[in-house]
């Protein structure tokens, strides 16, 4: 992803429209990619649509330098320089029959209008034509989409419910959509997720946290939450946290709100958080048990449960950074998490009003220099050796205390360490 150019990837898209168009076929930008021009956004990848079939795209751009990734759909890939990345080309299509409530049993090959409508929201639905004479190029709207994007809707093409009932990740993608670009889901949309909230279980697990995690980090994920607690998806997908609606922070205040305003606020405060540190936010007021099961549930990686459920258990341990041992705060400092985990304190103090010293006061110490931060240490297991200690269980007390005490600034070299060492092994056998 890092090493893609968004100019070159600009270039070889419409590269790829010229060569179609020079085969004498129809060929647009569609999709993301439109939407994201329009709303000034550098598009993330582009997506072709044209009415070539995927044989006669392979033939055209030659084998090796295609993919039938998805050719039972019509889905060619087309594979660029590496700055460039890869094209999407797809043939005009209508799906038909959607027996599993995510993907259709059937496609048609069709016209762009029929392509257009079966996608799934209007800002979604445009096409481009990049090199049409308008200098700018001309985009070409079958659905409405021009006008929603300036009304800043969220609205499925055709009828919500039934747009909703052939796929049911759609729900979540226009959850997601609405966050990503503040816009509001139109009344009807918003009514049809309501009524079909509940069947988003039959997209698969992977999916419905590929869509999370999408949600989670844009930095309308507070709202995104909201309104999946809003339209009953959240009962589904979270069940254990839609309780938290109804509680208040703190009992002898309900003005001060519920538990979850207050984990919105929470959510909201994150800059450009990892999956996991959003989750972990989200989850932060229950308990990491919760984060290790909604984990299993999307089947999350071993990394990123480990992670989110660190963040949770360490949600207060920062608080007295001030009062603490050096040694203490010196390892959680060194942590390869620790901006994330101060990035959730500032979040939790930010959302109660309450002070962050705490915060300042770890940044501060993280700008020593390394050699300070962290020095190397005074004493291995083979200083141990050498010195005559039997190995055994005592080594890694015997290391921890010299650590500790190095870190301390109460023992200064080696000789020091050593000495400390015989005090303890002798303590040890008394
Ligand atoms: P993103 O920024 O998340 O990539 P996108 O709109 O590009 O947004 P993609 O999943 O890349 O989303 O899909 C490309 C296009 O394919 C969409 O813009 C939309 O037109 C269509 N599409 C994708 N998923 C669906 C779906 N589940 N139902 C109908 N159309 C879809
Ligand atoms: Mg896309």
């Amino acid at each position: 992803m890092s090493d893609r150019d968004p100019q070159e990837q600009r270039q070889f898209a419409l590269s790829i429209v010229r060569r179609l168009r020079a085969a004498g076929f129809e060929a647009y930008w569609a999709g993301g990619c439109v939407r994201d021009a329009l709303l000034g956004r550098q598009p993330k990848d582009y997506d072709v649509a044209t009415d070539a079939r995927p044989e006669q795209v392979r033939e055209l751009f030659g084998k090796r330098a295609t993919l039938a990734i998805g050719a039972a759909f019509g889905v060619i890939a087309v594979v660029g320089p590496r700055p460039a990345g890869v094209v999407e080309v797809t043939t005009f299509r209508q799906d038909a029959g959607y027996s599993d409530g995510r993907h259709p049993d059937e496609v048609h090959f069709t016209s762009a209008e029929q392509d257009a409508g079966r996608r799934d929201f209007t800002i979604n639905g445009l096409f481009f034509d990049p090199l049409a004479e308008e200098e700018s190029g001309r985009v070409i709207d079958f659905v409405g989409g021009l006008d929603d994007l300036r009304r800043k809707v969220i609205r499925a093409i055709g009828d919500p419910h039934a747009r909703f009932h052939e796929d049911k990740l759609r729900m979540l993608r226009g959850v997601r959509f609405a966050a990503t670009f503040d816009f509001r889901l139109d009344d009807a949309t918003l009514a049809a997720t309501g009524e079909l909230a509940a069947s988003v279980t039959a997209v698969s697990p992977e999916r419905i946290a590929q869509e999370m995690r999408g949600l989670l980090v844009v930095s309308g994920r507070a709202r995104a939450v909201d309104l999946l607690r809003e339209t009953g998806l959240l009962d589904v997908l979270l069940p254990e946290l839609t309780p938290l609606a109804g509680l208040p922070l703190e009992p002898q205040w309900p003005e001060r709100g519920t538990i979850w305003q207050y984990t919105l606020t929470v959510l909201d405060r994150l800059d450009e958080p990892s999956f996991p540190l959003a989750l972990a936010a989200l989850a932060h007021a229950s308990a990491a048990q919760l984060v290790r099961r909604i984990s299993a549930r999307w089947k999350l990686s071993n990394k990123e449960t480990d992670l989110a459920c660190w963040l949770v258990e360490q949600q207060h341990a920062l608080l007295p950074a001030e009062k603490m041992p050096w040694h203490r705060l010196q390892r959680l400092l060194i942590t390869p998490a620790i901006n994330e985990l101060l990035a959730l304190h500032a979040a939790i103090a930010e959302a109660s009003g309450r002070e962050q010293r705490h915060v300042a006061y770890c940044r501060d110490r993280l700008r020593l220099p390394p050699g300070e931060l962290n020095p190397p240490p005074l004493l291995t297991g083979d200083d141990l050796l050498r010195h005559g200690v039997p190995p055994g269980k005592l080594y890694k007390l015997l290391l921890e205390a010299v650590r500790d005490a190095q870190l301390d600034k109460t023992v200064g070299h080696r000789d020091e360490a050593l000495a400390l060492v015989d005090r303890l092994v002798a303590e040890h056998h008394e």
